[in-house]
């Protein structure tokens, strides 16, 4: 079973949003926890999250996964701004204890000119502030395209954030493939390169989701521009390597492309026909070889 799903709207409710997913044949998704240009929090509607646990278990879904709002920077200069990172985090990982065993994805921040080894340095001083080890969420640095000041474009920035956690049993990375591509990591010609890298670097071991995103930039453009699947750089051969590789192909996979619901259903079903399709390929494969 490949795990495929979305980044879906949560406005109406978890639910509501859980049951959207379904009908767009996905088996996972991904959700802001608020709003993610504001830092307010909805309050917590323990029932809502109660009903939207059951329905996920109830279908079957795999791992579900709550992102952090852009505007969170751990590693900002400004003391207040860190502070009310940490905030928006345990506020975040509050309403995610109500959907335990899932995870929670941020943007590592960026260090604006502090130098990247005291920007890795604050996200892990936040981390450790606010996670806790009885917690039942995987909280994951994503893979960032490096722009500017941004911390995660390299693997070693990872590391080295993880390396300085107290809770690493709590912790995991999230692979962007249209981040990664942009940062410079050639997926498209090399994926096995690529992920031999960040396990020897990070280990493989630590990768819990997986964004799926084509990219409208070549690799290393540091742009950031997400592409529907097919429709930019990476395009639909090599999201089926990363969905079919065997060190990934178990993890939840969600797409962040341009596209509404209707159309997010659209590329789901597309790449279940291809991962069908290969799937029968390498039957026939196994059968001529046995003859
Ligand atoms: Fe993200
Ligand atoms: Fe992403
Ligand atoms: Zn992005």
């Amino acid at each position: 079973m490949t795990y495929i799903g979305a980044h879906m709207s949560s406005a109406g409710g978890f639910y509501k949003m859980a049951r959207k997913a379904a009908a767009i044949g996905a088996n996972t998704c991904q959700f802001f926890c608020r709003n993610p240009r504001g830092s307010r929090a909805k309050a917590l509607d323990p029932e809502d999250l109660d009903q939207c646990r059951a329905f996920l278990a109830e279908n079957a879904f795999g791992v579900v996964v709550g992102h952090a709002p852009y505007i969170m920077n751990p590693c900002a200069r400004d003391e207040g701004i860190r502070a009310l990172a940490a905030e928006m985090m345990a506020g975040d990982l509050a309403l995610m204890e109500h959907l335990p065993g899932n995870c929670y994805v941020f943007h590592p921040g960026s260090h604006v000119g502090q130098g990247v080894e005291t920007g890795c340095r604050l996200i892990a001083d936040m981390l450790n502030a606010v996670l806790r080890p009885e917690q039942q969420t995987t909280v994951l640095l994503e893979t960032m395209v490096g722009k500017g000041s941004e911390i995660g474009g390299r693997f070693e920035e990872l590391r080295m954030i993880l390396e300085q956690v107290k809770v690493p049993e709590r912790m995991g990375v999230c692979m962007d493939t249209c981040h990664m591509s942009d940062a410079g990591y050639d997926i498209v010609h090399d994926l096995d390169g690529v992920l031999a890298e960040f396990d020897r670097i990070v280990g493989l071991d630590w990768v819990k989701a997986v964004h799926i995103n084509d990219s409208l930039h070549p690799t290393g453009a540091k742009k950031d521009r997400h592409a529907r699947i097919g429709e930019g750089t990476l395009g639909s051969g090599t999201i089926l390597r990363v969905l079919t590789h065997p060190r990934l192909r178990h993890l939840p996979f969600l797409l962040e492309t341009p596209n509404d619901d209707a159309g997010h259903g659209q590329e789901i079903a597309m790449l279940r026909v291809q991962l069908e399709t290969e799937r029968k390929e390498n039957q026939n494969k196994g059968w001529e070889e046995t003859i």
